[in-house]
């Protein structure tokens, strides 16, 4: 279920500290460490899928459930009425620097063409 090696694992276990947006028992929503924008939240499933790459029957349950939920944590966020972008990165080519499945929330301001 968690892989002892990963950040973000240790985050939902409580062994990093993070700043909590949203909480409930299948994800976890926290402030981005070094944010790109005003709001930069990133939304995590408390099991570690790899990326995108990994979503499967067995855990689409928790990919279900953050977007059952993101208007929720966009609203938490500060960003549902003014609008928000929402990246996931997958692989090498995107930059993925976590290898643990998140979308980011992004916004606050008026976001240019930059993806992220
Ligand atoms: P990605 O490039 O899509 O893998 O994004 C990984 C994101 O995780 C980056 O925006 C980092 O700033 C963020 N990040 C890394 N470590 C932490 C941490 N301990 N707490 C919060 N955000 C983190
Ligand atoms: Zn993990």
């Amino acid at each position: 279920m968690f892989k002892d090696d990963c950040i973000f694992c240790k985050i939902i276990k409580g062994e990093i500290p993070s700043t909590k947006v949203y909480e409930d028992e299948d994800i976890l929503a926290f402030k981005d460490i070094n944010p790109v924008a005003p709001v930069h939240v990133l939304v995590i499933p408390k099991e570690h899928i790899k990326d995108t790459n990994e979503i499967v029957e067995e855990n689409i349950k928790y990919i279900d459930h953050i977007f059952k939920n993101i208007g929720k944590i966009a609203k938490a966020a500060g960003v549902y009425e003014s609008g928000y972008r929402l990246i996931c990165n997958c692989g090498e080519d995107a930059g993925q620097q976590v290898k643990h499945l998140h979308f980011h929330i992004i916004g606050g301001k008026v976001l240019g063409p930059k993806v992220l």
